[in-house]
C-alpha cells in the first residue's frame, strides 16, 4: 500500500486540471464553475483514479473530495451504455443530495444521468428514475438495499464504487450493509474509499475489498489552523445560554452552527434561543425527514442564520456562508472537533470556531488542542481582538448578508425577506448600510459562479451591455450564487436599466442596487 501525504504548502507545484489528464468536457465544466487549481486531494487522487487504481482518500468534507472521485469517475463512464456503471454510497441523505448536485454540475457537458436515491422520499419516483436510465447512482445505504431487494437496482455493471465518509457509515451502523452492497458489484471493479478517520473496521474493509490501494492523506490540522481562528469560553453549565447570546451579539455571525451533544440538548437550546427572539432552527435525529429537509433548505438559502445541530444530523454538510461554529457542548474527541470546525473557513474564507467549556472540562480542551495540533485561545470580543492585533486588522466587510443576531430594539427580519441575501441590503460590521467605494454604487446581480458567470463575463456585460468605460467600473466580485459590481454612482441607474432582465450566458439576470 503506497502512502502519499499531501499538505497544503505544496501548492507552489500544483498541476493544472488539464495536466491531471481530464478530458475537455470536464475541463470546460470546471472552468465554468470557477475552480482554478486542483486541491491537494484532487491533485493526488485524480491521476491515480484515471490510471484505474483503487484509492483511499483520508480527507474530510471541504477538501474537494467529491470532485477528486467525481471527475475521474465521470471520465470513465460510457454514456452509450444504459446500465448503472457507478455507485456512490453516502451515510446521510443530505450528503447524498449534495454529492448528486455537485456531480451534475461536473457532468454539465456530458450525456450522463446521475440519480440520487435516499430514504424518506417516495421510492416510486426513484424507481421511475432508475427505469429511465442512470449511469451513476448516488445513494444512502438503506435505500440501496431496498431498491436491490425490489429488483429496481442492479449493480452487476457497477465497476466504479465510491464509499464516501466511510467512518460515518461505520458510526451509523451501516458497515455490514456496505460490505453486502460491495459484494454485489463486479469483482473487477475500481473502488475509492473516502474517510476522515481510519478506525480499524474501515482499515479491515479496505484490506478485504480493495486491490492494492493508493492512500492519499490530507492532514486535517492544516485545515483547522490555517483557515479557522479558534477560541474557547469558560462558563458554568447553567450560564451557557446567556453567555451564548452575549457572544452571538458580539460576533454577529452571518451564519452559525451551534453543536450540541444530544438531541434533547439541541431542541432545548433551540427553544431557549427562540424565546429570546432569535431566528434559529434545529437539526437533529428526532425530527421527521420532511422537517429536516425544510431546515436544511432554510439554512442553506440563508433565510435562517442560526442552526442548532447534533453531530450526526450535521454530518458532511458543505454549507456556504457559515462564518461561525460554536461548540455549545465540547466535542467528545479531537476528531469530532476537527470535523465540526471543518464546516467553516471553507475554500479560502476565514471562519471562527468557539468552544464552550465548563471549568471541569478544561483538561478535555487541552487534549483536543494537543491532538489536533492547534491553539485555542481565550475568547475576546471582536473589538478587543482588533485592538490586540498588530497591525490592526481591517474589519471585513460583510457581503450581502445581514447580521445573524438581531440587536435589541430591532425587528426580526421576516423569513421571506432574507430569501435573496443581497436584496435586503448589506451591512458592514457596525450594522450600518453597506457602502461602496466613494462615489460608487454597489449593484447586486442574482447570478454567480454556479450559473457559469466569471468576472470577465460581467466586465463584458458592463462594457458592452451597459456601455460603461473601464474607469466607471470600480469592482467586480463573483460569488457562488450571486455577484456584486461597483460602478460610478452617476451611471448606476442606467446600468440597472440596461442590464436588468437581460440575458448573460443563457440565463436571465436581475440587477438591482444592493441596498434595501
Ligand atoms: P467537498 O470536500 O467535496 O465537500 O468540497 C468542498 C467545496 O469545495 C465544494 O463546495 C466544492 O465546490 C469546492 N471545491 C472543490 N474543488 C475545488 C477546487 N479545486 N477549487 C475551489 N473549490 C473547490
Amino acid at each position: 500500500m503506497s502512502d502519499t501525504e499531501t499538505r497544503a504548502e505544496t501548492d507552489a507545484e500544483t498541476r493544472t486540471f488539464a495536466e491531471l489528464g481530464l478530458n475537455s468536457e470536464l475541463l470546460q465544466a470546471i472552468d465554468e464553475i470557477g475552480f482554478k487549481d486542483p486541491s491537494p486531494i484532487q491533485e493526488q487522487a485524480i491521476p491515480a483514479l484515471l490510471d484505474g487504481l483503487d484509492v483511499i482518500g483520508q480527507a474530510q468534507t471541504g477538501t474537494g473530495k467529491t470532485a477528486a472521485f467525481g471527475l475521474p469517475m465521470l471520465q470513465y463512464l460510457d454514456p452509450a451504455s444504459d446500465e448503472v456503471q457507478a455507485i456512490i454510497l453516502t451515510p446521510t441523505r443530505e450528503l447524498c443530495i449534495q454529492v448528486t448536485q455537485e456531480l451534475r454540475s461536473y457532468a454539465e457537458h456530458l450525456d450522463i444521468e446521475i440519480v440520487a436515491v435516499f430514504g424518506g422520499a417516495p421510492i416510486k419516483s426513484q424507481q421511475a428514475q432508475l427505469r429511465a436510465g442512470a449511469h451513476v447512482v448516488v445513494a444512502t445505504v438503506g435505500r440501496v438495499k431496498d431498491l436491490i431487494s425490489r429488483r429496481s437496482l442492479v449493480l452487476t455493471a457497477a465497476r466504479f464504487v465510491v464509499l464516501d465518509e466511510a467512518d460515518e457509515m461505520l458510526d451509523l451502523g451501516f458497515i455490514e450493509d456496505v460490505e453486502k452492497i460491495i459484494r454485489m458489484c463486479p469483482s473487477g471493479r475500481q473502488t475509492a474509499l473516502f474517510s476522515a478517520t481510519m478506525p480499524p473496521p474501515i482499515k479491515r474493509l479496505a484490506e478485504t475489498y480493495m486491490y492494492d490501494p493508493v492512500t492519499v492523506k490530507i492532514t486535517p490540522k492544516k485545515l483547522t489552523v490555517d483557515s479557522v481562528s479558534q477560541a474557547f469560553v469558560e462558563v458554568a453549565g447553567k450560564q451557557k445560554t446567556d453567555r451564548l447570546i452575549e457572544l452571538l451579539k458580539a460576533e454577529e455571525p452571518e451564519q452559525a452552527i451551534m453543536f450540541c451533544r444530544t438531541k434533547i440538548g439541541a431542541s432545548r437550546l433551540e427553544r431557549d434561543l427562540k424565546n429570546r427572539g432569535m431566528n434559529v432552527k434545529a437539526l437533529h435525529g428526532d425530527l421527521s425527514q420532511g422537517t429536516r429537509d425544510g431546515v436544511m433548505i432554510a439554512f442553506k438559502g440563508g433565510r435562517v442564520p442560526l442552526l442548532v445541530a447534533t453531530d450526526i444530523a450535521a454530518r458532511g454538510l458543505d454549507i456556504e456562508h457559515v462564518t461561525h461554529i460554536i461548540n455549545y457542548d465540547i466535542p467528545n474527541s479531537s476528531e469530532t472537533y476537527v470535523h465540526r470546525i471543518g464546516r467553516t473557513g471553507r475554500a479560502g474564507r476565514t471562519g471562527r470556531a468557539i468552544t464552550f467549556v465548563t471549568p471541569d472540562q478544561r483538561p478535555d480542551l487541552a487534549v483536543i488542542e494537543k491532538e489536533a495540533g492547534t491553539t485555542i485561545t481565550a475568547w475576546e470580543a471582536p473589538e478587543d481582538r482588533i485592538e490586540h492585533a498588530r497591525p490592526p486588522r481591517r474589519r471585513r466587510r460583510r457581503e450581502g448578508n445581514e447580521p445573524a443576531v438581531i440587536a435589541e430594539g430591532e425587528e426580526a427580519p421576516a423569513e421571506e425577506s432574507r430569501a435573496e441575501p443581497a436584496a435586503t441590503g448589506g451591512r458592514d460590521d457596525r450594522g450600518e448600510p453597506a457602502e461602496a467605494t466613494d462615489g460608487a454604487t454597489k449593484l447586486f446581480i442574482n447570478r454567480g459562479r454556479r450559473s457559469g458567470l466569471t468576472e470577465d463575463d460581467l466586465e463584458w456585460a458592463l462594457r458592452e451591455g451597459a456601455v460603461l468605460e473601464d474607469s466607471q467600473i470600480s469592482a467586480i466580485r463573483v460569488l457562488d450564487r450571486f455577484s456584486f459590481v461597483e460602478v460610478d454612482s452617476d451611471v448606476a441607474e442606467q446600468t440597472v436599466e440596461r442590464l436588468d432582465g437581460s440575458r448573460l450566458k443563457d440565463a436571465d439576470i436581475r440587477v438591482e442596487v444592493a441596498r434595501s
